[in-house]
C-alpha cells in the first residue's frame, strides 16, 4: 500500500510511524507546507497536558485514561523521553469530589481528592476560592511537545519505508475510482493508494465544502510566565485545572528537564474566529489573561510574563471535538477537526488512523468522532 501523510503535526507525524509499525510492504510519503516538523503547527508548542479526567464525561474520561500509557509507548519505540509525569490537579466543588474521584478510578486511573485544607497547605501559591477541593491524577503528566516531534521525525527519516517531504503544499485532495489523488502547490500531482490529511486547522482548505461548514475555527491566547520567585518554589507543580470562580483557567507547570516556562491560559481567552491570521496575541487578550492570573496567582507578577503566543484549532460544531472522516471507501482519511484537546490523545488516534489506512481492523480509542469516522460519497476535486 502507498500512503501520502498530508501533516507532519503530531497526528500526520505518529500516523506514519503506526504506518510503519504495522509491517507488511507499506510505502509511506509525509508531506508538510513547512519543514519536518514545522515550527507553524499547532503540537510544536513547548508543553502539552495529558490528564484522564473530562469532569462528568465517563466515555471520555475512560479514553483518556489510557492517553499516557500511548505517550510512554511512544517513547519506547523512539528512545527519547517527552512525557513527564508531573501529575494534574483538577480543582472543583468539595461536594463534586467524591463522583469525580470514582469517574477516574472507575476509568482505571490512580487518583485522590484534597480537601480545601489540603489545598492550602500544598499550594499555597494558588488562590483557590473558599470550598474549592481538587482531585490529583498521578499518572497525568506533560509532554515536551516540541521534543517530541523532532524526535519523531527524526526516527521516520531513518526508515527505509518512509520519504519525508518538507515544504510541499498539497492544495486539493480527491479521489477516483480505485486511487487517491493530491495535488501540490507548484502543480504536481501525486496518484497513491490512501491519504491520510492531518492538516491540523488547515484541514478546511483541502476538505470538501460539506464538512468544512461543520467545523468551528478556535484561537486561544496563552501567556509564557517565568516566576520571580526561584525554581524551586514552583518545584513539583501539577498541571492545574479548574481554576478561578469560573473554573475555567489552567496552568501547565514548567518541567526541570526543560527550559520551558510555565504556561497559563483559560477558556474565556479562547474564542471562535473566522480564520487563521498570525498568532501574536492581542494586546486586549494578553491584558485578560494577566488581569485572570492576578487574581489567582497571590505573587503574581506582570514583568515576569515572558511571552504569549494564539494558537489555532478546529472544532466539529455539535459535539465540540475531534471529527474523522472517510470518502470513497476509505481512499481518503481526513482528520478534518483536531479538536482542543487532541494532542493526549494522539497516540490513540493515530493508531486507528494507521489501522484504516492499512487495510487493519482499526482498533478503538473510545472516541465516537473517531470510531466511528463520517462518511462521505466519493468525491472529486471542488
Ligand atoms: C493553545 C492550545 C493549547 C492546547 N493544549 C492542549 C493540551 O494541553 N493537551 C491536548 O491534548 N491538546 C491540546 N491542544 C490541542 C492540540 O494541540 C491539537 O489538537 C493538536 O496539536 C493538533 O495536531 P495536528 O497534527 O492535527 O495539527 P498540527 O499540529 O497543526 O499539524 C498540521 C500540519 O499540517 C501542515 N499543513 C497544513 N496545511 C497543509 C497543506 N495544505 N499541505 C501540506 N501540509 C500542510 C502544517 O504545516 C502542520 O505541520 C491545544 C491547542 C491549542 C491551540
Amino acid at each position: 500500500m502507498r500512503i501520502t501523510v498530508v501533516g507532519g503535526g503530531v497526528i500526520g507525524l505518529l500516523t506514519a510511524i503506526e504506518c510503519v509499525r504495522a509491517g507488511g510492504e507499506h510505502q509511506v510519503d509525509l508531506v508538510d507546507a513547512g519543514p519536518i516538523p514545522s515550527p507553524a503547527a499547532t503540537s510544536n508548542d513547548r508543553l502539552r497536558v495529558v490528564r484522564a479526567l473530562h469532569r462528568g464525561v465517563p466515555t471520555l474520561t475512560l479514553a483518556a485514561a489510557g492517553a499516557h500509557a500511548g505517550w510512554m509507548d511512544v517513547e519506547c519505540l523512539i528512545g527519547t523521553r517527552f512525557y513527564h509525569p508531573t501529575g494534574a490537579l483538577t480543582a472543583m466543588p468539595e461536594q463534586d469530589t467524591p463522583a469525580e474521584l470514582a469517574l477516574l478510578t472507575t476509568a482505571g486511573a490512580k487518583a485522590w481528592a484534597l480537601s480545601p485544607k489540603d489545598l492550602a497547605t500544598w499550594y499555597p501559591r494558588i488562590r483557590f476560592p473558599a470550598g474549592t477541593a481538587a482531585v490529583l491524577e498521578a499518572t497525568a503528566g506533560v509532554v515536551l511537545a516540541d521534543h517530541a516531534l523532532v524526535a519523531m521525525a527524526h526516527w521516520l527519516g531513518a526508515q527505509s519505508r518512509v520519504r519525508l517531504h518538507p515544504h510541499r503544499q498539497a492544495v486539493a485532495v480527491s479521489q477516483s475510482g480505485e486511487a487517491a489523488m493530491i495535488r501540490f502547490a507548484d502543480g504536481e500531482t501525486r496518484t497513491t493508494d490512501r491519504v491520510v490529511v492531518a492538516a491540523g486547522p488547515w484541514s478546511r482548505e483541502l476538505l470538501p465544502t460539506a464538512v468544512g461548514s461543520d467545523l468551528t475555527l478556535y484561537r486561544q491566547s496563552v501567556l509564557s510566565y517565568r516566576p520571580p520567585t526561584s525554581r524551586r518554589d514552583w518545584a513539583g507543580m501539577p498541571a492545574v485545572l479548574g481554576l478561578g470562580p469560573a473554573r475555567d483557567a489552567w496552568l501547565m507547570p514548567s518541567v526541570p528537564q526543560s527550559d520551558a516556562p510555565m504556561r497559563l491560559s483559560a477558556a474565556s481567552a479562547c474564542r471562535p474566529v473566522d480564520e487563521m491570521s498570525d498568532r501574536v496575541t492581542p494586546d486586549k487578550w494578553r491584558e485578560h489573561l494577566i488581569g485572570v492570573f492576578s487574581r489567582l496567582l497571590p505573587a503574581f507578577d506582570p514583568a515576569a510574563v515572558v511571552g504569549a503566543s494564539d494558537g489555532f484549532y478546529l472544532a466539529e460544531r455539535t459535539h465540540g471535538g475531534p471529527l474523522l472522516t472517510e470518502y470513497g471507501a476509505g481512499r481518503v482519511l481526513a482528520f478534518a477537526a483536531c479538536g482542543g484537546m487532541s494532542f493526549k490523545f494522539a497516540p490513540q488516534i493515530a493508531r486507528a488512523i494507521a489501522d484504516r489506512a492499512v487495510g487493519a481492523t482499526p482498533r478503538p480509542t473510545g472516541l465516537d468522532s473517531i470510531d466511528r469516522p463520517r462518511q462521505l460519497a466519493a468525491v472529486g476535486e471542488e
